[in-house]
């Protein structure tokens, strides 16, 4: 794989080791191709930037699951005003991101894909060359941007997520016995919510809103622990603060043809994160194992391979994004008027409400 001195040719370089890099290294790699893989932070999944919860189904997408879940989450609680509603059809797991992130990145090296850490893309010129930090070039056939939210690869090919939503989390100790992910909507939340989700002895609780009321997540977060504490449901010590950013904006086309490279976009930086609720890693799994596939097939001469990898997102992610963005933007436009949404309004722009799913 290594040409002249420093440059290497392998047949897909996936940038970024997150859950969609690294399911697309293990999926390109089984499928027979001869993939490079690299993410800037020095440990897989570190640091955390995550609420990690998975929905259930998620067992059925990766085995890294058995090695990462810490607790079963039997429902979920909305909290709206003065109100609390349960939905006991809400299933799913909290993890380990961190251990889930390295059990992925395992699988990948497992499938013969060459994994490095430190180490970041530096550029991409107008025939597809890569540079990296550590000076050496790649010439790939397929470079699969799996770079998260404000992905550089993306953004060297003209594939930008523009709506942001940003966000703020503390791990607390947890006083109760929960069971649930609970939810907290609110006028003062504009694009975003508030959630405690548990792990155990303590729980995370976060708060995203959109990007440009990024200013008042501090004090709206801070507000929000002073509430549970003073209801006895958390401690009052901080053990850990993370935070970060969430495409809102929908889908973008995850194909680009860029001088002689074909540029596949899988997770984050093909903004599939659902704008709603901000849930990403599992369409961040499913999309990087099938932009793996299709990276296989494109780089052993199968173009076709690249515009059904556009259409499997599609049939897979298309309608769930399209009314989550739908959603989010309404509910942010009457903010931004100076008018405050009602409880209709937010139950309407929430998953756990029939109202969300009516036409
Ligand atoms: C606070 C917070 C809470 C969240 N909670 C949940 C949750 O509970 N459940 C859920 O499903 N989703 C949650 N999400 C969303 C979820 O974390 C993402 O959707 C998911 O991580 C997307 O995976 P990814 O592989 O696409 O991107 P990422 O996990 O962001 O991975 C991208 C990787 O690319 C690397 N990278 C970036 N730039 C470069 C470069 N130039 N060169 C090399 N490497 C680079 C990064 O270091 C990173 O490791 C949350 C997000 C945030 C911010």
């Amino acid at each position: 794989m290594r040409g002249m001195m420093g440059t290497t040719f392998p047949d897909v370089l996936v940038v970024g080791l997150g859950p969609a890099g690294a399911s697309a290294a293990a999926s390109a790699a089984r499928a027979g191709a001869r993939v490079h893989a690299i993410d800037r932070k020095h440990e897989a999944g570190k640091p955390v930037q995550c609420a990690e919860f998975v929905p259930a189904m998620m067992g059925q997408q990766t085995r890294a699951l058995n090695e990462a879940t810490r607790q079963p989450i039997s429902e979920m609680t909305t909290f709206v005003a003065q109100d609390k509603y349960s939905e006991p059809n809400f299933i799913g797991h909290m993890i380990d991101r961190a251990a889930f992130d390295a059990a992925l990145v395992a699988e990948a090296e497992a499938n013969g894909a060459v994994c490095a850490f430190g180490i970041s893309l530096r550029t991409i010129s107008a025939d597809g060359s890569v540079t990296l930090c550590d000076g050496t070039t790649h010439n790939p056939r397929v470079i699969i941007a799996a770079d998260g939210p404000r992905s550089p690869t993306g953004r060297a090919v003209g594939r930008v997520n523009r709506e942001i939503a940003e966000t703020r989390q503390i791990t607390v100790p947890l006083l109760e016995t929960l069971q649930s992910t609970d939810i907290f909507l609110a006028p003062d939340y504009p694009g975003g919510y508030a959630w405690l989700f548990p792990k155990g002895a303590v729980a995370n609780l976060g708060l995203g809103v959109d990007e440009q009321c990024r200013h008042q997540l501090k004090q709206l977060l801070a507000d929000l622990h002073a509430r549970l504490v003073a209801e006895g449901r958390v401690g009052a010590d901080i053990l850990r603060h993370t935070g970060g950013a969430i495409p809102v904006g929908g889908c973008l086309d995850p194909v680009v043809e860029h001088g002689n490279v074909t540029v596949l976009l899988a997770g984050d930086a093909a903004g599939l994160t659902n704008p709603i609720t901000g849930a990403g890693i599992n369409s961040a799994v499913q999309s990087g194992t099938l932009a793996g596939r299709a990276a296989a097939k494109v780089a052993a001469g199968n173009h076709l391979a690249a515009t059904e990898y556009r259409d499997d997102l599609e049939d897979l992610f298309g309608a769930s994004l399209e009314r989550a963005v739908e959603r989010r933007r309404t509910l942010l436009q009457k903010s931004a008027t100076g008018i405050e949404p009602t409880i209709t309004d937010l139950k309407r722009a929430w998953i756990a409400f029939p109202e969300y799913w009516a036409a």
